[in-house]
């Protein structure tokens, strides 16, 4: 056991060079294998959490690789088990390695707003983010001490909220001692309102509480909280409180603050004193590096040509990018082709390439938007599944469509929910109607959405 563990990093290496494997698969899937322990034989590996969605691509793809090796390096038969970090209550033991673990258990991680899914390992460096990459990993590397406040911005879908999270995401990992907090301006503002409307002074210190004890705050998509006054005053006074004593602030928004027409011109001074970096589009070489990046975490073979199609013709957005490739590789699925021609990748994708009119609201852009606000998927939006976490982002749905697609009638919506006639959906917009009027939290969130749709 000792042997296998003081040579771990040996055999990882090994391992990368006996099978050829790519820097970044390297990086990617064996670097952040932990060995667990040893027991009867059994060399037992941890995958790490936010690798979760690939565990089964990581145990069937190398488990023969650590199998040969070890057993080679170390002349005894040994069998390979991977365990996902989390799930065994021995994983904190005797880890000696060389990138501290994070302490968290999953209730204080729930705090923090963070998700996994995105770190700087799934991060695709190119020429458009490379300063907005390193900026966020000094910060990550040093919170509070080299750029304060951090201010990230760029269009629609180009990575910002991803570097949010990996900056979290790493800080936790590597200072596990550090409270750390994102959230979207849009709950920040809903926050506050509560702590408005319960009138009392208890709420108030509870949500003061909340954001100024922390060491790292996040706050995405600035822009939202414009034109909320009393958002905004609060935000001013955290944001003072935290600076002050040097706790690091990152800030996203959609422009660079001095196109922040209507916000103070004290947020714009102060955010003027950290630094300001963007996220442009992406160029070919970064849009075929991402897709390449798609190919490996999704396990998939897609020819060149295909890649090249999608990445010449998908260019302003990587999340249109990532949908572009999910929809082929779900259409690979689903008619059970194993080599998609060029030209069934045309077909599919006819619609996101040559939209008809592409300035045009559709209802997909709607369902889309919504469910990417929500973290659910479109499909659970147009399921018959009746889970709460569905049905909001389905009525919104419902009323947003109503009201921003000109000349769509009740019974069309109810089509494109798979519902045969139109009460539910009359139904779910009076609701919302109501909801607007009566309820400034939802009222808010309908029109963070809205400006996500127009945007
Ligand atoms: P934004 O917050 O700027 O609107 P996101 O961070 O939500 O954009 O990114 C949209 C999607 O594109 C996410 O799924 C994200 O993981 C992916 N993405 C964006 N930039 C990159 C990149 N450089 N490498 C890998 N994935 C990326
Ligand atoms: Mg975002």
């Amino acid at each position: 056991m000792e042997l296998i563990r003081e040579k771990w990093n040996e055999i990882k290496t090994t391992i990368k060079n006996e099978y050829s494997l790519t820097d970044i698969s390297y990086h990617t899937w064996i670097e952040p294998l932990r060995l667990l322990n040893v027991e009867n034989n059994v060399v037992s590996i941890i995958i790490p959490s936010d690798q979760s969605q690939a565990f089964n691509y990581i145990s069937n793809k190398f488990k023969s690789f650590f199998q040969v090796t070890i057993t080679e390096m170390f002349e005894n038969d040994y069998d390979i088990k991977f365990v996902l970090e989390g799930k065994t209550s021995s994983f904190n033991n005797e880890e000696n390695s060389s990138q501290p673990q994070s302490s968290f258990n999953h209730i204080e991680y729930e705090k923090t707003g963070l998700n996994r899914k995105y770190s700087f390992n799934n991060f695709v460096v190119g020429s458009n983010n490379r300063m907005a990459q390193s900026a966020s990993l000094a910060t990550a590397e040093a919170p509070g001490e080299v750029y304060n406040p951090l201010y990230i911005y760029g269009g629609p879908g180009l990575g910002k909220t991803h570097l949010m999270h990996s900056i979290g995401n790493y800080i936790i990992e590597n200072n596990p001692d550090l409270k750390v907090l994102y959230v979207t301006s849009e709950v920040f503002t809903n926050e506050v309102i509560d702590s408005i409307r319960s009138g009392n002074a208890a709420s108030m210190t509870a949500l003061r509480e909340k954001y100024r004890t922390v060491d790292v705050l996040m706050v995405d998509d600035i822009q939202f909280i414009i034109g909320k006054a009393s958002t905004q005053e609060e935000f001013f006074n955290t944001f003072n409180a935290l600076f002050g004593i040097n706790k690091q602030i990152v800030i996203s928004s959609d422009r660079p603050p001095k196109e922040l027409k209507e916000l103070d011109e004290r947020f714009i001074s102060r955010f003027l004193m950290g630094l300001i970096v963007d996220i442009s589009q992406p160029d070919y070489e970064t849009r075929m590096a991402i897709l390449k990046k798609y190919e490996e975490v999704n396990n998939t073979n897609l020819s060149e040509d295909i890649l090249q199609y999608i990445a010449e013709n998908i260019k302003s957005n990587v999340r249109e990018l990532e949908g572009a490739f999910n929809k082929v590789i779900a259409f690979a699925k689903l008619s059970k082709i194993d080599n998609m021609t060029l030209e069934s990748v045309e077909d599919t994708l006819k619609d996101m390439i040559y939209p008809d009119q592409p300035k045009e609201i559709t209802s997909e852009k709607i369902l889309n938007v919504i469910a990417d606000h929500f973290g659910v998927t479109p499909d659970d939006i147009t399921s018959k599944k009746r889970n709460q976490e569905f049905v909001l982002p389905r009525q919104i749905f419902m009323y947003l469509c109503h009201e921003m697609i000109n000349g769509i009638s009740y019974s069309q919506i109810a089509k494109i929910l798979g519902k045969k006639d139109h009460t539910t959906v009359l139904y779910g917009f009076k609701k919302i109607s109501e909801d607007v009027k009566a309820n400034d939290e939802i009222a808010n969130k309908v029109d963070v959405i809205r400006k996500k749709i127009l945007s």
